[in-house]
């Protein structure tokens, strides 16, 4: 037994150490990517549910290596995170975003919604960067919404200083927060009446799967969308894949919907006409 367990042992410690060779590859060629044009931006639709109307966008990363498939963000966001990447590929990301949807915003009022990770709030210049990226792009304060995840508000049970500071800062300028995948962390709900937000996106695990009856599921979604309007925040909701779902939404009243029944992320031009066809029906 106690071979078995040295042999077990060195299995382990060899793929750890072929698991960080892997990450250390991974962080080498999203260093390229940067700076080589492999990164792009996905948009996908934030529809409001008392029109059906695209009021929004929500910006999503994609990794395209030339000749290769594309990388979903899921297999690199992390290791962007861990290695500080994350910095310059948000900062890409964000300038991008506000530069495409500029353009949409002067035409129909679209806003944009940014995934900000916990390290970027960590940098001291971000709120400064952020405000430099609207200058340059034209587009107005309240057309960006930050989402970040109520980790980044509270971190076991405290309020971290520097992420709040960056964004109170941003919202008196006029900026939004949104907390993403809200109710799928632990933190206490206290952090909602107290902490710089505006929205909060229901994590599509809250969704009722297809021919669920359970009233638990509606019941879920029900405390969530009433908390957030005690609150005066505004809701939406993620992962929406079938009319059920949005006829639920709709009698519950939550305000928006993001999901695979109305459009999944696409690039920019399909974004352009999904808009413009929104705007004219
Ligand atoms: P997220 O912020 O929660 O983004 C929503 C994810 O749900 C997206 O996955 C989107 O494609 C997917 N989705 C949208 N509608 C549906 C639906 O109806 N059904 C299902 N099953 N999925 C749906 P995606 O694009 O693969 O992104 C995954 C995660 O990667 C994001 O989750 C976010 O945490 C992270 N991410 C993506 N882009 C960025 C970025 O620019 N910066 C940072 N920091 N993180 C990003
Ligand atoms: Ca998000
Ligand atoms: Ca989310
Ligand atoms: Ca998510």
């Amino acid at each position: 037994a106690k071979e078995a367990g040295r042999d077990q042992l060195i299995v382990f410690d060899q793929s750890l150490r072929e698991k960080r060779l892997e990450v250390a590859q991974t962080v080498e060629r999203l260093g390229r990517a940067l700076t080589q044009g492999e990164l792009l931006v996905h948009f996908q639709p934030l529809i409001r549910l008392a029109d059906e109307r695209i009021t929004g966008v929500e910006a999503l990363i994609r990794w395209q290596p030339p000749g290769e498939r594309m990388v979903p963000p899921d297999r690199f966001i992390g290791v962007a995170e861990d290695s500080g990447l994350i910095v310059g590929i948000g900062e890409w990301i964000l300038r991008e975003s506000c530069r495409v949807v500029a353009g949409w915003h002067g035409r129909h009022g679209t806003v944009v919604s940014v995934n900000v990770s916990p390290r970027q709030l960590r940098e001291p210049d971000f709120g400064a960067m952020v405000l430099d990226a609207l200058r340059d792009s034209g587009l107005p304060p309240p057309a960006l919404i930050l989402e970040i995840t109520e980790g980044v508000l509270v971190d076991q049970g405290a309020v971290t200083e520097q992420a709040i500071g960056h964004l109170s800062m941003l919202r008196s300028h006029g900026i939004k927060v949104a907390v993403d995948d809200f109710g799928t962390g632990y933190s206490s709900l206290a952090y909602l009446r107290d902490l710089p937000i505006d929205h909060i996106k229901i994590d599509r695990s809250f969704m009722p799967a297809p021919g669920d009856t359970d009233p638990a599921a509606r019941t879920l979604v029900k405390a969530i969308v009433d908390l957030a309007a005690g609150l005066r925040l505004g809701t939406i909701a993620e992962g929406v894949e079938t009319a059920e779902q949005v006829a639920l939404l709709r009698e519950l009243g939550c305000e928006r919907a993001q999901g695979y029944f109305y459009s999944r992320p696409v690039p920019e031009p399909d974004a352009a006409r999904l808009i413009l066809e929104s705007a004219s029906s």
